[in-house]
Order: C-alpha cells, then sequence, then structure tokens
C-alpha cells in the first residue's frame, strides 16, 4: 500500500522571508481537505515540499482528487519513504515500489536523484547508474532512455530515503487565505461560479451573494445558485452565502424608470448591494462574471456606467475570456451541468428587446432620480431581510 503523498508548490516557493506563511497555510487547507475523506492523514513541511503521511484505509482516487482541489498544490507523487536507506534495502525497496505503482512494467526509465545526505556512500549521479542497473536486473521488461524516458524514478537521499515516480498535476493557485476574503456576485449562470473559482485559485476567500426575485424567479433557481456554490466550495472552503430579495427593487425600477434602462439601473442595484454586505463582512473586493461585449450590460460603456457605483475594486477575471473558453473551465470545474439547468435568471425576466447597449452616466443618473423616494428604504430592507446560507463542503 502507498504509504504516503509528495506535494510539490511553485508559486509560494518565491515569497521570500513570507514564505512560511504560504506554506503553513497550504498544510492547513490540505489538512482540512483530507479531514473530510476517508483515513488517517499527517501533513508535515519539509523543505520546499509538503510530505503527507497516510495511515489507515484510504481510497487512493479519493485523495488524489481531494488533493486535486487544493490551491497551491501543483503536483502530487506517491512516495514510499524508506528508514534504512543502506544500498542493499533501498534498492529492493525501489523494485518493490515499481511493482506496486506499475502493473505492466514494461516502459523504459531514467533515474534521477537528489541527495541532501552528503555522507551518503554514493553521489546523485551514481546513485542513478547503480539504482538503474538494479532496476535493469530485476525487471526484464525495462529498458533505459536517458533523453525520453516513458517513466521517471526518482530517488531522494535525505535523513530519509524518498522514491517516487507518478505525478498527479494540481491546480496551482495560491493557497486559500492567503489574500483577502472578496464578494462574489454569484447567478445561476455559466460565468459567475468560474470567475468566483478563478479568482480564489489565488488564494481569495469567497463570500457570495445573489438576488432572487420571487415569484418571477422560482425555488429551484435558488437551489441550483445554492448547489453552484456547493460545488466551487469544494475548492474554495466555506462560502457565506447571501440572499438578496430583489423582487420589490426590480418591480420599481421597472414601474418608474425607461424600460430600455432597465437592466443597467437594476445592474448599479445589485452592486450597490453587493458592496455594502462586502463591507459589512470585511470584503475587500467584488467579483462578477462579466465579459466585454457578451451582452448588452456587458459592452464597454455599460461596464463602466456599472462600475461607477462601486468603491471597491470589482474583479471581473472573465473580462477578456470567449464563452467556448469559460465554457471549458466551467466543465473542469464541474459547475457547467448545474449552470445549463434551465430555471429562469431574475435578470432576463424583466428585460428590455432593446436595451440600451451604450448608456451615458448622466442619463442613467437622472433616471435614478425617479426612484429616488423609495430606494432608499427598499435597499435596506433587503439587506435586512436577506436570508444567509453557510456553505461548506
Ligand atoms: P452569468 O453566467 O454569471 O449569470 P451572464 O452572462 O448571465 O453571467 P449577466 O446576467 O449580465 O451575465 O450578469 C453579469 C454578472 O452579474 C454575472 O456574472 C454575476 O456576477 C452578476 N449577476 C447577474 N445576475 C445575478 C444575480 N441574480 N445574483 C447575483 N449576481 C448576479
Ligand atoms: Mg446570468
Amino acid at each position: 500500500m502507498i504509504q504516503g503523498f509528495l506535494l510539490k508548490y511553485a508559486e509560494i516557493g518565491i515569497k521570500g522571508k513570507n514564505r512560511y506563511k504560504f506554506e503553513n497555510a497550504l498544510c492547513e487547507q490540505i489538512r482540512i481537505k483530507l479531514s473530510k475523506i476517508e483515513g488517517d492523514f499527517t501533513v508535515v513541511r519539509e523543505q520546499g515540499r509538503i510530505y503527507v503521511q497516510a495511515d489507515k484505509d484510504f481510497d487512493f482516487d479519493e485523495v488524489i482528487e481531494t488533493l486535486q482541489k487544493v490551491f497551491g498544490v501543483c503536483a502530487i507523487s506517491p512516495v514510499e519513504v524508506i528508514e534504512d536507506k543502506s544500498w542493499e534495502n533501498l534498492t529492493k525497496a525501489a523494485g518493490d515500489f515499481i511493482e506496486k505503482q506499475y502493473e505492466d512494467i514494461n516502459f523504459s526509465f531514467k533515474v534521477k536523484s537528489k541527495r541532501s545526505d552528503k555522507h551518503y556512500q554514493f553521489t546523485s549521479p551514481e546513485v542513478c547508474v547503480e539504482m538503474g542497473a538494479y532496476l535493469l536486473k530485476r525487471f526484464g521488461g525495462l529498458s533505459v532512455d536517458v533523453h525520453n524516458p516513458d517513466v521517471y524514478i526518482w530517488v531522494e537521499i535525505r535523513d530519509k530515503a524518498y522514491i517516487y515516480s507518478k505525478v498527479y498535476q494540481g491546480i496551482g493557485g495560491m493557497p486559500l487565505g492567503t489574500a483577502g476574503k472578496a464578494m462574489l456576485l454569484l447567478s445561476g449562470g455559466i460565468d459567475s461560479p468560474v470567475a468566483g473559482y478563478m479568482i480564489s485559485r489565488r488564494g481569495v476567500v469567497l463570500d457570495a451573494v445573489y438576488f432572487h426575485a420571487p415569484p418571477y424567479t422560482s425555488e429551484r433557481a435558488k437551489e441550483k445558485v445554492i448547489n453552484l456554490a456547493k460545488i466551487i466550495s469544494r475548492y474554495t472552503g466555506k462560502i457565506r452565502l447571501n440572499i438578496i430579495n430583489f423582487t420589490d427593487i426590480q418591480m420599481y425600477i421597472y414601474e418608474k424608470c425607461p424600460h430600455e434602462e432597465l437592466t443597467i439601473i437594476m445592474r448599479r442595484y445589485m452592486m450597490r448591494i453587493a458592496e455594502e454586505i462586502a463591507i459589512n463582512n470585511e470584503c475587500i473586493g467584488l467579483i462578477t462574471g462579466e465579459s466585454i461585449g457578451q451582452v448588452a450590460s456587458q459592452t464597454m460603456q455599460s461596464l463602466m456606467v456599472t462600475n461607477e457605483v462601486c468603491q471597491l475594486p470589482v474583479y471581473r477575471p472573465l473580462i477578456a475570456f470567449d464563452k467556448q473558453d469559460i465554457v471549458r473551465l466551467a466543465e473542469k470545474i464541474g459547475t457547467f451541468e448545474t449552470s445549463i439547468q434551465p430555471y429562469e435568471d431574475c435578470c432576463t425576466i424583466f428585460v428590455a428587446k432593446h436595451p440600451v447597449t451604450k448608456p451615458n452616466a448622466h442619463v442613467i443618473r437622472n433616471s435614478e432620480k425617479k426612484i429616488a423616494d423609495n430606494i432608499d428604504s427598499m435597499v435596506k430592507t433587503a439587506l435586512e431581510t436577506a436570508e444567509v446560507i453557510e456553505i461548506d463542503i
């Protein structure tokens, strides 16, 4: 059975004096994720990488899949740790490990070696040569190819010896909690869950807000958003999801303002409300799934007019993405199937046939005067009656 996993990370290696904070945050996130699955795991920080020791029964695939959802991990290798690193024992252990890792031992290979124990009987190049010779002799199906091998076999001689070969790709990024917290405007669409995932991948913790408009949007539409939040929380950790009842505000704008401006005005109120909740919850940015030119409300002019109501920075990681690239990412992270369930969206219900595509900020500000009487109290009520759901995997 596999004893443990060696995890490598990339970017946090270059953080100078803060490096240990990143490494500790990464270890902590690995512990949190592994605590949710079967097994008994010990996570230790070790000279530029992390070692996860696995005791008791665990499901190999489940461990790999779990580690592949930890931001900051860029490679995962099942590893054999050998305490008795005498040459005889080490070679035998390496051979046994190859047998465990590969069903069909019929491939070309190259041994790579690192040695921090400078008193060891062989230098790194000698380890490669001698280990290669041993393995060739033990397995008839092996051949050496130093330029383009099918398989690398790593032998690291430290205080203990480590042998590993297979590499499972991690998702990279920065460990959660090493940046700040941001408020994701999460709709039931394809884009916003992907946007939240992308920003969180840089170490940002997420809160979320969903604007619900019952009875125009159904309970199923709300369930869909909750499900999307659950899917992304497998990566991003806990999410505090704020559900805002937006019906009265939408109806009021619909009644008082020009219909072709409805979407843009509504979006300005979404941003204002999102910002208020963000500030009350120590979020230092907003996140949306907008992309230039995708719809009328996402032309550069519309984005400018929407943006002007916010003080906090608005992160729009998909701004330059084509839809098909966003779809590909949604499929990869597992949100696509849920996003395409056909429940109505509060933005689509009151949409005008010909919305403005190049809104003018003065005109929009003027139109907003028409709702000045009651809008503030309506926003206040919406904030006070928000439903908050803690989403965790
Ligand atoms: P998405 O696929 O993310 O729904 P979209 O292409 O449908 O995006 P819009 O409806 O214009 O585009 O929304 C743009 C962004 O505004 C969304 O990506 C999301 O961040 C936010 N948003 C839209 N509707 C809502 C909502 N009901 N609740 C919360 N945020 C929303
Ligand atoms: Mg949408």
